[in-house]
């Protein structure tokens, strides 16, 4: 059994895929409790088996409306044309998706002509065959969150201001973005200043959370 806070289609917000059209499962629970975290770790969840996790996937990819706000950007407007190139990206987020992600479902996914990629705090094993893994450690805020990934396709860490990225760039990935922490309860974020800290090392990359600047979920 899998359990489910929400299944959705959207543009991919953050990293190297910003803007990519994919469908977001998204897992309950978390075993890390990050100060800044966005995540409803108490709002309810569904239980789901692989056989109705796959179908809710199925039902979804060929694309319906999304967006929070439909003042910011218009559900007609993205749909348009898109109906007929059913997605075959899938993007397992949470919470922290290690948790529950198995052999199964990337085997299911896969039958089903899914990319998939996963964005995981690295603090748990993961199957083998994952298309696209986004790293983003949390060892620098809270504490039992050492990671035990060996690799991954991009390292995304929250640049809090306080944090030290650099001895990140020595994890073995593709490419490395630093990203500036969102305060969901202060509403706030150190864009400046991560500006300001790749400006002054170039090794990183800017990712921002784009969904957020265009209103989607
Ligand atoms: S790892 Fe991610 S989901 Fe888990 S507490 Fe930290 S920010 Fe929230």
């Amino acid at each position: 059994m899998y359990f489910v806070n929400e299944i959705f289609v959207s543009l991919q917000g953050e990293g190297y895929w910003t803007g990519t059209l994919m469908v977001f499962l998204r897992f309950a629970g978390c075993n890390l409790r990050c100060p800044f975290c966005d995540t409803a770790h108490t709002s309810p969840s569904t239980p789901m088996t692989l056989d109705e996790l796959l179908k809710a996937v199925a039902e979804i990819s060929p694309l319906t409306p999304f967006g929070r706000n439909d003042n910011v950007v218009s559900t007609s407007v993205i749909s348009s044309g898109v109906e007929k190139s059913p997605i075959r990206r899938i993007c397992l987020t949470g919470g922290e998706p290690g948790l529950q992600v198995d052999g199964a479902l990337v085997e299911a996914l896969h039958a089903a002509g899914f990319t998939i990629h996963i964005e995981t705090n690295g603090t748990r094993p993961l199957p083998p065959g994952i298309n696209w893994i986004t790293l983003s450690p949390k060892s620098d805020f809270v504490p039992d969150a050492s990671v035990v990934l060996q690799r991954a396709d991009e390292l995304k860490l929250v640049f809090t201001g306080t944090n030290n990225p650099d001895p990140w760039l020595e994890f073995p990935a593709e490419h490395h973005f630093l990203q500036p922490c969102f305060d969901a309860a202060e509403g706030t974020s150190n864009t400046a200043g991560t500006v300001a800290y790749i400006l002054s090392h170039p090794s990183w990359r800017l990712s921002l959370q784009t969904h957020r600047l265009l209103g989607l979920r």
